[in-house]
This record gives C-alpha cells, sequence and structure tokens, in this order.
C-alpha cells in the first residue's frame, strides 16, 4: 500500500508485536513472565529498534532484546553484594550479618502461626516483648527491657516520654549526628523535648548538669560518642557520677550507648567498648542500644532498665508505631540465645567471627585468591597483596582500627578516571563487589570475605571490555 515510501520500507523492516509473541521464545516468555509484561518488553524492544541508525530486528533478535529486558527487571534490586570496603558494620550494605540460628528462626516464623501475643501455658493472650525480656533482662543485669525498630526509634520513644514538654540535659561534648538523619538535637524536637545543652564541646563537669537540673527537668541524657573521639584537654562525667546526681534530684538518667555489646570485647582482643550490663550496673535507669551493630542481629533498638519506667514506655500510644515484626522478634531471640555461650560466639555470631579473625588468616586468603584474581582481570591491571586496617563502622570503636590484608587493583594506565571504571565493573558483576579507593588503588579488604570459591567462580562474569 504504501509502495516504496521511504516510511513503509522502515516499517517492514520491524515486526509486529504479535509476530514476535508467536516467535518459540515470546511463547516462552509469556509463560515465564505473564502475557502483559511480555508484550510491553516486546514493544520496548521493537522500540529501541526503531531508534537505531538502520531501523531493523528480526522476530527472533526482538524476542531476545524482550528476553534480556524482562530478566533485568525481574531480578532482585537488593541484591546480596560482597563487602570488602574493610567496614565490617556498614550501614549502606545492611551491617551486620545473622547467625544461622537466626536466620532459621525467622524463616520458621514466616513460614509459620508463631505464637507473638499468646501465652501458649495459659491459653490467654501475651505480650510480644515477653518473648525477649527475659533474656534480655539476664544477659544486661536490667529489671525490664523493651524492643523497637532501631535505636533511633528506642531514643525517640525514651525521650517522648520522659521528657515531653520538659527538659532534656545534655552534654555539648555529646550532641552526636550519625548518619545526616539522626541528629541529637533533632530528635529531641520531635520527640517533644526541650534540648539543655551543659558544658563545652570538650569539657564538662558534674557541677555543670546539678546547676541545670530544675523542676523542668524530663532526665538526664548520657550520650556514647560513637564516631568521634574528643581527645586533648577534655572531661565527660562518668555514668556513674551522672546516675548519682540523678538520685539526688529524682530525674532518671538515660544512656544512649549506640552499638552497645552485651561482653567485654576485650577476651577477643580488642578495645574496650562500655557494654549494656555495665551501663546499667553504673546507675543508669534506662540504656539504649541497637540490634544490629556490636550484637550482631537484625535491625532493632533494645531499651532496658527499671521496671516503673518501661512501663510508662509501653503504655506511650507511639510504642505501637514503632514495634518490631514476628520475622525480627525470631531473629531476635535467637540471637541473644546464643549469648548464653559467649566463648562461641566466634563460630556463632558472623560479627564476631569477622572482628576475631586474625590478620595472618586473612594474609593467606588474600596470597591464596591474587593470581586468580590477576587472572580474571587481565594484564591491564595489577594486583597486589597488602597490609591495611578493617574498621567496626556503625558508631562501634570510631578510631580504633583491626589489622588487616587487602588486594589492591592498580590500572597499569588511563588515570583516576580508569581506577573508577575498574570499581563500576566489579560493581556490575552478577554479585557485585564493593571495595574501597585509597592510594591509587581499588582495595579489597578480605576481612569479610568467607567465601573464597564463591567469589572467584563471580569473577567468572567480568566483561573485560568494560574493564578496559
Ligand atoms: C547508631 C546510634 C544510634 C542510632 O541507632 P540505629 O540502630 O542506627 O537507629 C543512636 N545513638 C547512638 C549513640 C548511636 O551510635
Amino acid at each position: 500500500m504504501h509502495g516504496d515510501s521511504a516510511e513503509g520500507r522502515k516499517t517492514r523492516r520491524l515486526p509486529s508485536v504479535d509476530t514476535v509473541l508467536r516467535t518459540p521464545l515470546g511463547q516462552s516468555l509469556s509463560g515465564r513472565f505473564g502475557h502483559a509484561a511480555t508484550v510491553s518488553a516486546i514493544r520496548d524492544a521493537i522500540a529501541a529498534a526503531r531508534q537505531g541508525a538502520v531501523p531493523h530486528v528480526s522476530p527472533d533478535e526482538a524476542a531476545a532484546d524482550a528476553q534480556r529486558l524482562l530478566e533485568k527487571a525481574s531480578a532482585p534490586r537488593l541484591k546480596p553484594v560482597f563487602n570488602l570496603t574493610g567496614t565490617i558494620l556498614h550501614t549502606n550494605l545492611g551491617r551486620a550479618l545473622l547467625a544461622e540460628a537466626a536466620v532459621a528462626a525467622a524463616t520458621e516464623a514466616m513460614r509459620n502461626a508463631v505464637a507473638l501475643e499468646f501465652d501458649v501455658d495459659k491459653g490467654q493472650r501475651g505480650e510480644r516483648d515477653d518473648l525477649v525480656r527475659d533474656l534480655l533482662c539476664e544477659l544486661t543485669g536490667a529489671e525490664a527491657a523493651t524492643v523497637v525498630n532501631n535505636n533511633a526509634a528506642a531514643v525517640l520513644l525514651t525521650l517522648n516520654t520522659l521528657a515531653q514538654g520538659r527538659g532534656a540535659i545534655v552534654s555539648r561534648g555529646e550532641l552526636i549526628e550519625i548518619g545526616g538523619a539522626f541528629r541529637m538535637p533533632e530528635i529531641m524536637r520531635r520527640a517533644g523535648a526541650k534540648l539543655v545543652e551543659v558544658g563545652t564541646t570538650n569539657r564538662t563537669h558534674k557541677r555543670d548538669y546539678a546547676a541545670a537540673i530544675d523542676d523542668e527537668t524530663g532526665l538526664l541524657l548520657k550520650v556514647h560518642t560513637s564516631n568521634y573521639r574528643i581527645e586533648g584537654f577534655t572531661a565527660a562525667v562518668p555514668a556513674r557520677d551522672l546516675a548519682e546526681l540523678a538520685r539526688e534530684n529524682n530525674v532518671p538518667l538515660v544512656d544512649d550507648l549506640g552499638s552497645g555489646t552485651l561482653i567485654d570485647l576485650t577476651r577477643f582482643g580488642l578495645p574496650h567498648e562500655p557494654t549494656v550490663a555495665e551501663a546499667v550496673a553504673a546507675g543508669a535507669d534506662l540504656v539504649t542500644f541497637s540490634g544490629d551493630k556490636l550484637l550482631g542481629g537484625p535491625q532493632a533498638g533494645f531499651i532496658v532498665g527499671r521496671r516503673a519506667l518501661i512501663e510508662r514506655i509501653n503504655a506511650n500510644p507511639m510504642k505501637r508505631a514503632l514495634r518490631v515484626d514476628k520475622i525480627r522478634l525470631a531473629a531476635i531471640e535467637a540471637t541473644l540465645r546464643l549469648y548464653r555461650d559467649p566463648d562461641r560466639l566466634t563460630e556463632t555470631v558472623p560479627t564476631y567471627r569477622q572482628l576475631a579473625r586474625h590478620v595472618g588468616e586473612i594474609e593467606a586468603s588474600a596470597r591464596y585468591i591474587a593470581p586468580q584474581v590477576a587472572d580474571a582481570l587481565g594484564p591491564d591491571v595489577t594486583v597486589d597483596v597488602v597490609a591495611c586496617s578493617s574498621q567496626v563502622g556503625s558508631g562501634a570503636m570510631p578510631v580504633e582500627t583491626l589489622p588487616s590484608a587487602a588486594l589492591a587493583l592498580t590500572p597499569k594506565a588511563g588515570g583516576g578516571g580508569a581506577l573508577d571504571r575498574l570499581a563500576a565493573t566489579l560493581r556490575a558483576l552478577p554479585r557485585p563487589v564493593i571495595g574501597r579507593i585509597a592510594n591509587g588503588a581499588l582495595l579489597l579488604d578480605l576481612r569479610c570475605l568467607d567465601a573464597e570459591d564463591d567469589f572467584l567462580a563471580n569473577l567468572a562474569g567480568l566483561d573485560r571490555d568494560g574493564a578496559a
């Protein structure tokens, strides 16, 4: 009909959606991904071909293009990566890896009805916190405990319950910001508490707190300076002294530990980090800490301390908005149970396995995989085994580092752009490899790599053209 007009020639070279759908591949895609999604992908494939310099695509080629589009769209966005950043608890990479016992417990809870708020012994309604309260109390020495979505929620709920419309007294040296969104002054405002700053950035004394206490005071707040340290001419009031002051004035002391560990880390040769039990023993009325930092569990926030205060917190209507679901409660319970046998934590809890991993073992791993990585990357990249430093991350031991070993990948030519391209190539692997750029090289810190063979198999997917 169109004769040999340019328009006619052009459209004849592009198949109709129906023709592509009727190819064997089109039929199988429709079975796999559904009719609607397949038609839409075929349409996109034909449209892309129309934009080409020579607008031409065969029905089979269009079906193959549609398959690529469909597979890409159905791949999970939240995909596993290799965390070779050297930061064990990397907030952007999901923090702690769960213990196998926690994974199993969470899976069971997902598949089944569970006694979440049901007392099986008595056959009546129960409390979801009951499931983990006894374990938390046993491990921290606290009278009572409750669980919420994360530690930010724990702090928010605690401030709102005890200090709404009242003053919350905190040292100027402890007005922390953790990753932009969590700033202590901001949280206080949102919780309805009035921020009462005392002392100076580097020195705050007991008398500063004492002078600020009045009839309007809702609580004293101590905040663990998780991600920085003030050094030099400094003074901070120990929790024990603050607790004494709080008791004398009949106001509660809240200690936000942040990471908060349940065990003394010096047993793994690591620097001392305040434990939750120590904070409770020092006399804090409430202590707040995270589930997915040093504790090595799922995202959660814990509030432990005096029973009367925990009861007030649980009666706050905000608690309902901040509560955790059955999946996480199952994982929390299973994780906490592992702490009953602290000697085996380096076997049972991945965070401790990674923390305690000896540099010699990491270096041996680096030497073992280096030649194979060099082979996979090709002649344009040199691969060296180098010493490096890992860090804990997520606001624990901000200045201490752990001796570790890395593969240093250096492009032989191309300057800084080549380094960025190499990093991008590794991120484009089926399982993205995330390292860090330092001193002109891409460092892959192997502290957190335990599946060497999976790592090497993944490199088989390297697109060397992309690396060039
Ligand atoms: C990390 C941290 C928080 C926030 O905890 P999330 O579990 O990330 O919500 C609050 N306070 C301190 C001191 C922290 O280190």
